[in-house]
């Protein structure tokens, strides 16, 4: 038996009829760039977030460069980070023409540790990018209040967090902008590369629209320099017809976490942190373990496959060095050598997580 990390072809299957008909209708009007089929799924994403706008753009990662050029104009600055995500979300800070200044997460969320973000805001601060880590929603409330009180920004990275939500309400509505990605392997994902830009600043979205295209007014007429970073029309399409199963693939991934938690933390197993205002949208179920690479070992010899997010944090890579900070004394790069995650998904059944989480404990019993 072999429990996959990610079937996307599996979960394609189920609604191969549905991506068909969004397949045939693209061919018929050929709106390849911009035109209905964009402007139809930004309308039903801006409805499931909760904001006036939805400006579709490339990937994710122009989605965060594109938003900051939009707040910040050229004007440079220290923007902080957490120091355990993707490499997309410092990088496009420094895309940006800002400065990135990395911050600790805090071992009850995964997510930014507020003390520490206190200290590390300068004179020179513009802003704070909060990435929902592994899909677990950050503390909105607190990081607003505190942009707010220093005048900076805030910017949600919702990358891992389609479908999660803070006080009732989805990730992406509180901050100032916020991003998604559409990369295949997210909760919503097209079928090649995406992104959003949200906001309910509506001249914000315009100017995020603008950045993304040229810079444009009217088809040869430019106000500045910008860049060329669309969401396809085809990948649109496709996304509108996968939307409607957001949801309905959110729960299943909470089913698959519930039955992990039920059966790990009794044998002791660090399941993940959930923030307790919030709800979790388990992009990712990673749990810690001090011994992971045997556990990991262990468990591809059973057939399950696993991940590592992250094997290295932020700031202890190489192409963070020019930095020059310390961080060994960070919990994100300690927490490195220790997470590990767990196959979660709607391709996967309640069966197949008893039998990753039997594994588990198994081998986390017979290690003690
Ligand atoms: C995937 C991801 C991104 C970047 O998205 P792309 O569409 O791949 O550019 C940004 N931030 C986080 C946290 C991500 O996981």
């Amino acid at each position: 038996m072999t429990i996959k990390f990610l079937d996307l072809a599996k979960q394609h299957k189920q609604i191969a009829d549905q991506l068909s008909v969004a397949f045939v209708r693209l061919l018929e009007d050929s709106a390849f760039i911009n035109g209905p089929h964009v402007s139809e799924f930004e309308a039903a994403f801006a409805a499931y977030v909760g904001t006036r706008n939805c400006v579709g753009v490339g990937n994710g990662t122009d989605a965060i460069t594109i938003a900051i050029e939009a707040l910040n104009g050229k004007a440079g600055g220290e923007v902080i980070v957490p120091a355990n995500s993707f490499i997309a979300s410092s990088e496009a800070v420094t895309s940006a023409g800002c400065r990135v200044v990395f911050a600790d997460v805090s071992p009850d969320s995964y997510n930014l540790d507020i003390v520490d973000v206190v200290q590390r805001i300068s004179p020179a601060t513009v802003g704070i990018l909060a990435v929902h880590l592994y899909g677990n929603p950050a503390n909105l409330s607190e990081l607003r209040a505190l942009c707010d009180k220093h005048s900076l920004f805030l910017l949600e990275d919702c990358a891992q967090a389609h479908g999660a939500s803070f006080e009732g309400r989805h990730v992406g509505a509180v901050g100032d902008v916020s991003t998604f990605s559409f990369y295949p392997g997210k909760n919503l994902g097209g079928l090649g590369d995406g992104g959003a830009i949200v906001t309910n600043d509506d001249a914000l979205a315009r100017k995020c629209r603008m950045i993304a295209n040229h810079g444009r007014i009217s088809k040869y007429d430019h106000l500045f320099e910008a860049r060329n970073s669309r969401l396809d029309g085809l990948q649109a399409a496709l996304l509108s017809a996968k939307l409607p199963h957001l949801d309905k693939w959110v729960g299943a991934r909470r089913v698959i976490a519930s039955t992990y938690d039920n059966l790990l933390q009794p044998a002791g197993v660090q399941i993940p942190p959930t923030n307790p205002r919030g709800t979790h949208a388990y992009h990712l179920y990673v749990i810690r373990y001090a011994d992971r690479d045997r556990l990991a070992a262990w468990l591809g010899e059973k057939g399950i496959e696993t991940g590592i997010h992250y094997p290295i944090a932020l700031p202890a890579l190489a192409a963070y060095r020019y930095l020059g900070e310390p961080y060994e004394h960070m919990f994100a790069v300690r927490a490195a050598a220790q997470v590990l995650s767990l196959p979660i998904g709607p391709h996967l059944e309640v069966d197949d997580a008893r039998f990753v989480a039997t594994e588990v404990v198994r081998f986390v019993q017979c290690n003690q």
